[in-house]
């Protein structure tokens, strides 16, 4: 990336090699997956100033290619998969296992060098296992959407077999990965989009119900489905004009969660129902190294893979941005990584 803005920041050229560093590694990447924090940052919306040119990209996997010789958790060769938020090691979030809430975070592709590159160097500990069987395409499909959404659904939203769950814009990397483990919970799930092959690609999946929200009243159509009760979690990472609607399609004591604004990040609220309806809100972002080995075991167990729309050459990495901020994926676009 040679500055900030549109995609055409983005050029494919050389670039020096990381150097290895004491309890670090250097991975050579096999694939990379695009999100929309890679879009963000590009775009300089995260306020974050990165020395340019710089290499975008949270999302990875490879085979470990250089080794410290402190490092014990792994060797040369390991096929791994990448956790992408390192903190700093001694405040009290990051003493208490919650490095992903560090003031001095820093993530791949944003502090970081990242993933769009045949090689990254991070700290060892970010390096994990690949999950049973999974392609390289796969391993860097899940890390960020599936620790962002377990973080969410799991930690806080504390989603429970047998409650139904709203998941509003089904296409997107982290609402189609919910809708994946939801499922496998045994929640009964309702999702939204306004694409018709969206939501009946999101029903060959296992949700149980659609709604179109350009042509039917979300609310209305929530109610009907839920016996005017209502559901007990709502996942709205679009914002924007739906937060409102998110909010009223809420049971009583329900739970809103939400990990980002792709529609905006200006919603109205409406205090009064919040308190009324003793509503919960809960931001997540990220997720714990705890969490993501949790995950890491869930996905072995539960046997979901991450669902993948397409995959782009590391070189046409523009056009495979410019495919996501156009909104046209169902799941994560991936980039294959040349030897
Ligand atoms: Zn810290």
């Amino acid at each position: 990336m040679h500055g900030y803005g549109g995609a055409e920041q983005l050029f494919y050229e050389d670039a020096p090699e990381p150097k290895l560093e004491s309890g670090a590694v250097v991975v050579k990447l096999k694939a990379a997956a695009i999100n929309h924090i890679d879009i963000w940052n590009r775009m300089g919306a995260t306020g974050i100033a990165v020395p340019i040119p710089h290499i975008l990209g949270a999302d990875g996997a490879g085979i470990v290619a250089e080794i410290d010789a402190n490092v014990a958790n792994i060797k040369a060769g390991d096929r791994v998969c990448l956790y992408p938020p390192t903190g700093c090691g001694r405040c009290e979030f990051c003493l208490t296992g919650r490095d992903f809430m560090c003031f001095r975070l820093r993530v791949l592709g944003e502090r970081l060098e990242g993933t769009y590159a045949q090689y990254v160097k991070l700290p060892a500990q970010n390096c994990f296992p690949i999950p049973a069987d999974y392609s390289f395409e796969e391993a860097a499909a899940f890390p960020l959407v599936f620790i962002t959404l377990w973080r969410m659904l799991i930690t806080n939203a504390e989603l429970k077999p047998g409650e139904t769950v709203l998941i509003i814009g089904v296409g997107g990397g982290v609402a189609s990965a919910s809708l994946q483990v939801a499922k496998k919970i045994g929640a009964r799930v309702i999702v939204t989009s306004s694409s018709e092959e969206k939501l009946a690609r999101a029903k060959n999946l296992g949700a149980d119900h659609g709604i179109h929200h350009r042509t039917e009243d979300l609310i209305a159509e929530v109610r009907r489905l839920t016996g005017e009760r209502g559901v007990d979690v709502v996942l709205d990472c679009v914002g924007g004009e739906v937060w409102r609607k998110s909010l009223g399609c809420l049971a009583l004591g329900g739970r809103l969660v939400t990990c980002g604004a792709t529609a905006g990040g200006h919603a109205v609220d409406d205090i009064a129902e919040i308190c009324s309806k003793e509503l919960t809100i809960c931001g997540s972002t990220l997720g714990s190294p705890e969490e993501f080995r949790l995950l890491i075991s869930f996905l072995n167990a539960a046997k979901i893979r991450p669902i993948i729309d397409s995959v782009f050459p590391l070189s046409e990495a523009a056009a495979a941005q410019r495919y996501v901020e156009e909104a046209r994926q169902f799941g994560k676009v991936v980039l294959e990584i040349p030897d």
